[in-house]
């Protein structure tokens, strides 16, 4: 979601189903990756924005009745009468402090403002997550940051990487147009201003933290991730001896505030060498798949943009770096070092990348054809619902092989990553479900840096997000996902 931005289209049905992202493991897990990341140096990279999260609900298979389940991994169970009131008060908490969101059922919802609105869908207490893993997303941010700013600058990196997939792509070939218009205007962005979210899975298998993708622009929900963080704090303030729980083990949140604060440095900076009204930022909170450039006129005004002296955020190169095609380049040997001189840097960084692979690698496409549920298959898009899974992998890679080689260049191959599954209580619509569910952690970004002077670069908060992680045979997957914080064991 847009910084600081109640939006007001987020409501359940405004989220496309959840393509089959199913989590169940393969009954005879081996690794298919011989050559690959799992047992080698060269793991991998990925990328990319993203505005929402996925969500779907298949009504029938929620069970109503509160669980026999205690979070913390006690045994004793809860009455449902206690969490009744527990879920009560959390709701009233959501409706007092804004964790709300629009309600698509409402047609005036989103036209007349302070009309329509629902309690957004969040989990009742935070995930558990180990304290290593923690450190580790949050310390990778500052070089996430200098690693987007570092690639930004290398215009025929991007131009290069791109080029087959600008053939097939005809949205990734217009933002690419967009940057070599700036290269021919030889036009050069001396403050840049990142606002990012790098997201990760801790993956059973290997117990490794994989980054999912990295969003350069519209990272979503630094307003209600900083909502959620507070609303479980509060939980727990008050239940917390009975949950077994502690409310000092939920993080201090601020996305909201540091997004908000880079802003309005990046404001300043802007300023400072400028006179009169120019518009100094513009902040994208659209503008990252084809369906927000409906026609030329949206397209005009994004080369308007990034033509003025405005700082973007993103810029168009900031864009092209978050770019699922970027993410697999950068995952190749040896082409972190060309961005970043720090050995432990590239480490630490290698160390989160999951296999990534361009289609062009026959042998991958083989393995994947042969155990498509180890892989994940990813176009160029953002926003949730573009992937495919399962037996669709295969299915996809044999009508791209067979129309030729081009349609290949839209995708990418990456390596499942498969969570630990734990029980969680959903809360969706003033009901509790009970469910296993696998989460999703999001470290958000901020970096602000004018000419050589890096004004900020820092973890600014997290987002926490959890659905349902079991799904049938035919990988169709039931459940939704919901706002999330952290609890820190
Ligand atoms: P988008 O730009 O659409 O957000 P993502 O790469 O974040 O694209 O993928 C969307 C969702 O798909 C993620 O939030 C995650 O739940 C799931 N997903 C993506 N990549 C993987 C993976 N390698 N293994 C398991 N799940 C994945
Ligand atoms: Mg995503």
């Amino acid at each position: 979601m847009g910084v600081g931005c109640s939006n007001l289209s987020l409501s359940p049905s405004a989220f496309p189903p959840l393509k089959a992202a199913t989590t169940s493991r393969p009954s005879r897990y081996t690794n298919p990756f011989p050559f690959s990341p799992l047992n080698s140096t060269s793991l991998q990279y990925h990328y990319c924005p993203c505005t929402s999260f996925t969500m779907s609900l298949a009504p029938s298979s929620i069970p109503s009745q509160l669980a026999a389940w205690k979070p913390g991994g006690s045994d004793e169970v809860l009455s449902d009468e206690f969490l009744e009131k527990v879920v009560s008060d959390a709701l009233v908490w959501s409706a007092l402090h804004g964790l709300v969101v629009g309600d698509r059922s409402n047609s005036r919802s989103g036209k007349v403002p302070g009309v329509g609105m629902v309690h957004a869908p969040f989990a009742l207490t935070p995930t558990p997550l180990p304290m290593s893993y923690w450190r580790q997303a949050c310390e990778l941010a500052p070089l996430f940051n200098e690693l987007v700013d570092r690639v930004s600058l290398d215009a025929d990196f991007l131009q290069n990487s791109l080029s087959r997939t600008k053939k097939v792509d005809e949205f990734t070939g217009r933002l690419l147009e967009i940057h070599l218009q700036m290269l021919s205007l030889d036009k050069k962005e001396e403050i840049r201003l990142g606002l990012h979210r790098s997201d990760y899975m801790v993956d059973s298998e290997t117990d490794m933290l994989y980054q999912i993708e990295l969003n350069t622009i519209s990272s979503s929900f630094p307003g209600l991730g900083s909502l959620v963080a507070d609303l479980h704090r509060n939980v727990l303030g008050h239940y917390g001896q009975d949950l077994g729980l502690d409310s000092r083990n939920v993080p201090e949140n601020p996305a909201v505030s540091q997004f908000a604060k880079a802003l309005a440095n990046a404001w300043s900076e802007y300023n400072a060498s400028r006179d009169g009204h120019s518009v100094s930022v513009v902040y994208f909170r659209a503008g990252y798949t084809p369906n927000d450039y409906p026609s030329e006129t949206e397209w005009r005004a994004r080369l308007l943009i990034e033509s003025s002296s405005a700082v973007k955020c993103p810029s168009i190169a900031y864009h092209l770096v978050g770019t699922k095609k970027i993410q697999q380049e950068l995952a190749k040997p040896d082409i972190l070092e060309r961005f970043v001189e720090n050995k432990d840097h590239v480490a630490a960084l290698r160390k989160c990348f999951a296999g990534l692979w361009s289609l062009d690698n026959d042998e991958i496409v083989r393995t994947a054809m042969d155990k498509p549920e180890l892989f994940v298959l990813k176009p160029q898009r953002e926003g949730g619902g573009n992937n495919i899974y399962g037996t669709d992998v295969r299915e996809m890679l044999i009508k791209l092989r067979n129309e030729g080689n081009d349609g290949l260049a839209a995708y990418i191959l990456m390596q499942r990553i498969f969570p630990k599954d734990s029980l969680s209580y959903l809360i969706r619509d003033g009901i509790s479900h009970t469910e296993k569910t696998i989460s999703e952690l999001g470290i958000y970004g901020a970096y602000l840096r004018n000419k050589d002077k890096v004004i900020i670069n820092e973890q600014s908060g997290y987002l926490m997000r959890t659905k349902v992680s079991s799904s049938n045979e035919g990988g169709v997957a039931a459940g939704f996902a919901v706002l999330d914080s952290v609890y820190l064991t």
